[in-house]
């Protein structure tokens, strides 16, 4: 690895003065799990590493104004054993997913969002989630849509003198901290190449509501399955407004399959992670079925619990 120096901030203004001085010549780190890795390949060769991991302004997790409010130095260990977090299942089981014990003490939300894998966990869970960033430097603040943030493999509209300081989201049970989200159902299903330890194949994240049966505000994306980790909008138009029964449940894994556009690579081949894709939104639908709707309408529904599909 090539020489680097490195400094320990301060704090978030010390960072992005240091940033406004060097731009592109220095980086970020959080965790280093990527970040050393693309280093020791020789893809990346910053002069001056900035570590970001301990600033406490950037560790915290609250809830502002109806919306969760999330350090981009909060880790994956952090965000599956939150209390603030208890009811979002979602984001949990994607950050309980996510390599081994070590990888989930060091690796961080941020890291997992700037980094923009297509195969990352904690992405499709806050596209679920209808996330967005906010970013800083010296010449102020901008918030944009996580959606809008990532643009391809590896590339976000971050710019050299920018930091990620916060992600927000609204709570999918509303402003009463959740208390109503019985009907409220968030969920994450992976498939690896093997149970743990693995770089997804193809991701989902499910967030939706009941409404007198049917299934409202309905947000899907999945990973693993296009240049960038993708909203399954076909998926959420045919869902939106309905009682999910097994023909639509079937129509809805279609379309996700169709929507999906995968490379080839040696985890797997386009044609599966299209497959798998549909099997794994299928399975969350079931989920939020039994979960939401099979009290109230005593469906004969499979039961899947799950985060890992086989
Ligand atoms: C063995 C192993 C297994 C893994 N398994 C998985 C897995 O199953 N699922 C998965 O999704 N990922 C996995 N990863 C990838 C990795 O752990 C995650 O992406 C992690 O979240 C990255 O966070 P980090 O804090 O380590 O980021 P770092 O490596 O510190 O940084 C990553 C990138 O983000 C930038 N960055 C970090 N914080 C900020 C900030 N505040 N502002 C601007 N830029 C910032 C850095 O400059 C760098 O470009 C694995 C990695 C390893 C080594």
């Amino acid at each position: 690895m090539k020489n680097f120096e490195a400094i320990l901030p301060g704090d978030v203004a010390e960072c992005l003065d240091v940033l406004a001085g060097h731009g592109s010549d220095a980086a970020i780190l959080a965790g280093g799990t990527d970040l050393f890795v693309l280093m020791k390949m020789g893809i990346r060769t910053p002069n001056l590493v900035i570590y970001t991991g301990g600033l406490r302004e950037l560790k915290r997790a609250e809830r502002r104004d109806g919306r969760i409010v999330l350090g981009p130095a909060v880790t994956h260990s952090e965000v599956a054993g939150s209390q603030l977090l208890a009811g979002l299942e979602v984001l949990k089981a994607a950050a309980a997913s996510i390599g081994s014990p070590q990888v989930r003490n060091l690796g961080t939300v941020g890291g997992n969002i700037v980094n923009a894998s297509p195969a990352g966990d904690l992405y499709p869970a806050l596209l679920a989630l209808d996330a967005t960033v906010v970013l800083k430097s010296t010449n102020g603040d901008r918030e944009v849509a996580l959606e809008d943030f990532v643009t391809g493999p590896g590339e976000t509209t971050i710019e050299p003198d920018e930091m990620l300081v916060a992600i927000r989201f609204d709570e999918p049970g509303g402003k009463d901290g959740g208390k109503g989200r019985g009907k409220v159902f968030t969920g994450f299903a992976k498939v690896g190449l093997r149970n743990a330890l693995a770089i997804s194949v193809a991701n989902a994240a499910l967030v939706a509501r009941a409404e007198e049966g049917k299934l409202t505000g309905v947000r899907i994306a999945c990973g693993a399955v296009a240049p960038t980790a993708i909203r399954m909008r076909g998926v959420e138009e045919v869902l939106e407004g309905e009682s999910p029964t097994e023909a639509l449940i079937e129509e809805a894994a279609r379309i996700a399959s169709s929507e999906c556009a995968p490379l080839s690579d040696i985890r797997a081949t386009r044609e599966y992670r299209c497959h798998v894709t549909g099997v794994v939104v299928s399975r969350l639908i079931r989920r939020a079925r039994t979960e939401l709707l099979d009290a109230d309408t005593n469906m004969d529904s499979p039961k899947d619990t799950g985060t890992h599909a086989d």
